[in-house]
């Protein structure tokens, strides 16, 4: 506390890439006419919520207060994950103007990860932001890949997320990274959830959504995120089925989670939309798969694919699980479309899938 906070925190990728950087603001602490670091000890705002994952309260006036916001979706508070250190460095008035989205680029979860491993990312973030910045966690609110939501700098405190813009502006952060990885849809759903909560309330309604590297040199918050803003900011296609509930998929051609999701209904394996361990190597060329593939360099291959393989009558010794030229060659044979070995984006032979999805008949 007080000392120099003047240089960013960078995180590169082996060919140097920024994939994001932290910072603070140019103003020290106390500025503005909020409370200042040197003033406060870490518990100025107190956790007073018990450790139940409870939503946060906002604590500032809206500014349209005639406008009933939606319902906040549930956002772990900063108490449930453990914060040990300050909740930002000073406490800001008044909505936000703008709201940016992040990512972490710290650990990968999965879907199904516990509780308790995200909090302990959780932790670790907050590690990071605290030996740079020495004002705890760097975020607003974190979204892990399972969908679930924790409170970082609480919504009215200043982080360090957007250097030069945190005193105007919150953050949604998705945790790990999304220049290579897909969010799930899970995530998008949460997110969306999240903006459309904060209208009025965190932010002010007409803030806007953007990508941090809208404004500053950084590929944060990744390629596949930054896809996705529109998503976020509108809401749509954020509501993802009921588990288990059979919904129609929409015949546009790209195979996203909700493709899968049906696909795994369909052949019974388990559905949560995700397309895991797929070579990263048939990414580029098939951009008519979007969310829910995980494309890792070491791909083991998905349950579902191999269920797939099965279903359109690959042989026993061909079915690794794997999307590629040879398996997609052969569902497009099964399919009755033009055999070409790609998906391409409107692919006809994802809209054949969808169809019969839609049908009941794969
Ligand atoms: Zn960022």
């Amino acid at each position: 506390m007080g000392g120099t906070v003047a240089e960013l925190y960078e995180i590169k990728d082996d060919e140097g890439i920024v994939l994001e950087v932290l910072g603070p603001d140019d103003e020290p602490a106390g500025d503005g006419g909020g409370v200042t670091a040197g003033e406060t000890p870490s518990d100025t705002e107190p956790d007073t919520q018990p450790d139940t994952g409870v939503v946060e309260e906002p604590a500032e006036p809206t500014d349209a207060p005639d406008v009933v916001p939606q319902a906040a979706p549930s956002i772990a508070s900063r108490a449930s994950w453990g914060a040990r250190y300050p909740n930002g460095d000073l406490t800001l008035s008044g909505p936000a103007v703008e709201v940016f989205v992040h990512h972490s680029v710290t650990a990968q979860l999965s879907p199904d990860a516990s509780i308790a491993a995200e909090a302990e990312q959780m932790r670790a973030l907050e590690s990071v932001g605290q030996s740079r910045f020495g004002t705890g966690i760097s975020y607003n609110v974190v979204i892990f890949p399972s969908g679930r939501a924790y409170q970082g700098v609480s919504w009215n405190r200043r982080g360090t997320h957007t250097g030069g813009r945190n005193s105007t502006s919150r953050s949604i952060c998705f945790a790990g990274n999304y220049e290579v990885n897909q969010p799930t849809a899970a995530q998008i759903s949460t997110a969306a959830a999240i903006f459309g909560a904060g209208k009025g309330r965190w932010w002010t309604r007409s803030a806007p959504l953007a990508g941090h590297r809208d404004v500053s040199q950084t590929a944060c918050p990744g390629r596949y995120l930054y896809a996705r803003i529109d998503d976020i900011r509108t809401g749509s296609g954020s509501t993802p089925p009921s588990p288990g509930e059979p919904g129609r998929v929409a015949v546009d051609g790209f195979w996203g989670t909700a493709t899968t999701r049906r696909l795994q209904q369909e052949l019974g394996t388990t559905v949560d939309g995700v397309v895991s361990s797929q070579s990263v190597a048939w990414r580029d060329s098939n951009p008519g798969l979007t969310t829910g593939w995980q494309w890792v360099a070491d791909a083991q291959g998905s349950r579902v694919i191999a269920a797939l393989q099965r279903r359109i009558g690959m042989d026993s010794g061909q079915r690794d699980g794997k999307i590629g030229p040879r398996t997609i060659r052969a569902l497009q044979g099964y399919l009755g479309t033009p055999v070409d070995g790609v998906i391409s984006r409107e692919s006809r032979a994802v809209m054949a899938l969808q169809r019969r999805l839609n049908d009941g008949r794969v």
